[in-house]
């Protein structure tokens, strides 16, 4: 074989042929039953509406999902639009040229980050079942290094609060919602049924950098390691300001969305916190972590209240950070699917294939 040829050869080889047939892609709005009434600084709520995209092409399904976040004006409906949008070039395109898919949807549609991570989700889904490969081993991860996930408390009254902290007893990290008026109180009654380390997030209650001082002095008496997103997103000179005042380390939560954010971000806060519905997918989610460690912020995974499809997506990443909250499928009622599972704050990830998802019986 001449020089000509095998470079021909090696080209054509090197990544497995796409069937010619169009991807079949299919949306729903799926609404998810919380175990308990859900409230944190933002809204109270008994459900929540993901939208699920499933991939499907040569014989195989991949499986996605996005939860619109109503903080970025974001709906399942208007979700479902962008997909509606989005659902025909995810069809026509090459599945193995992912990269170039990504830029094409940012062009089409601009924000529904949560959209575009239901349909990215399904194609990563796809190719490793395609390949035959667990995500975290396409992407050189090892299972072993996941991170425990903290289970999350919502704002509740005294009586609910300890029979939540009861009940997650298996977790050995709990965080803790505040910001509204009631956060001594809450994390008195925390405090009266376990010693365990706490993790606050304020969602961005507290409104002024005194008021959040005060908080969060108070809060480093009580054996809590790190605050999330004290002041509103806004308030960036506010939290540097608050940053040279306390011991304890800030993360950025509703500050924090895509990779281009976090430089700016990097002298107000210690970490951030990463969620596939705020940047667009597991692409994006890498580059943040990434780009997170080079300017020496901490890194965490987060999730919303969503199904096993994205908080397993979101999962196969855990091996790189430095912390998880991926709780999101364990606090609903109907999760249509099974895939990561927790033992004692563990995340264990699925062998399968691709996400590794199996349909709840
Ligand atoms: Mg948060």
């Amino acid at each position: 074989m001449n020089r000509r040829d095998w470079i021909k050869s090696f080209g054509a080889s090197a990544l497995p042929a796409a069937g010619r047939e169009k991807a079949a892609v299919d949306v729903r709005i799926v609404r998810l039953q919380l175990r308990h009434t859900w409230t944190t600084t933002m809204a109270s709520s008994e459900f929540r509406d993901t939208v699920h995209v499933t991939y499907r092409r040569d014989g195989i399904t991949g499986r996605g999902e996005g939860a619109p976040i109503v903080r970025y004006g974001e709906s399942a409906e208007s979700a479902r639009r962008a997909l509606e949008a989005l659902g025909p070039l995810a069809a026509e395109a090459d599945p193995w040229r992912f990269r170039k898919l990504e830029s094409e949807m940012d062009r089409l549609v601009a924000g529904e980050y949560a959209a575009k991570a239901a349909l990215e989700i399904a194609l990563w889904d796809w190719i490793g079942q395609k390949l035959g490969v667990p995500l975290y081993q396409y992407f050189g991860l090892d299972p072993e290094d996941a991170p425990v996930t903290t289970f999350s408390i919502g704002i509740d009254t005294p009586e609910m609060t300890r029979r939540k902290v009861r009940e997650a007893e298996p977790f050995p990290v709990l965080k803790i919602k505040v910001g509204l008026a009631n956060d001594e109180e809450t994390i008195a009654a925390v405090r009266s049924e376990t010693d365990k380390p706490l993790r606050v997030d304020a969602n961005e209650g507290w409104k002024t950098k005194e008021e959040a001082l005060e908080k969060i002095r108070w809060l480093e008496t009580q054996g809590v390691e790190f605050i999330e997103q004290p002041l509103p997103a806004a308030m960036v000179e506010e939290t540097r300001w608050l940053r040279e005042r306390v011991r304890m380390p800030i993360f950025a939560d509703e500050a924090v969305l895509r990779p281009e954010d976090i430089p700016r971000l990097a002298s107000a806060y210690d970490g951030v916190n990463i969620k596939l519905d705020k940047c667009g997918g597991i692409l994006p989610a890498w580059r943040m972590i990434e780009i997170a460690r080079a300017l020496g912020l901490k890194t965490m995974l987060g999730c919303m209240i969503s199904s096993s499809v994205s908080v397993t997506a979101a999962a196969h990443l855990a091996p790189l950070v430095d912390y998880a909250d991926l709780d999101g499928n364990l606090l609903i009622a109907n999760d249509p699917y099974s895939g990561v599972r927790v033992d004692r704050g563990k995340l264990i990830l699925p062998r399968r294939a691709g996400l590794g998802l199996v349909e709840a019986a």
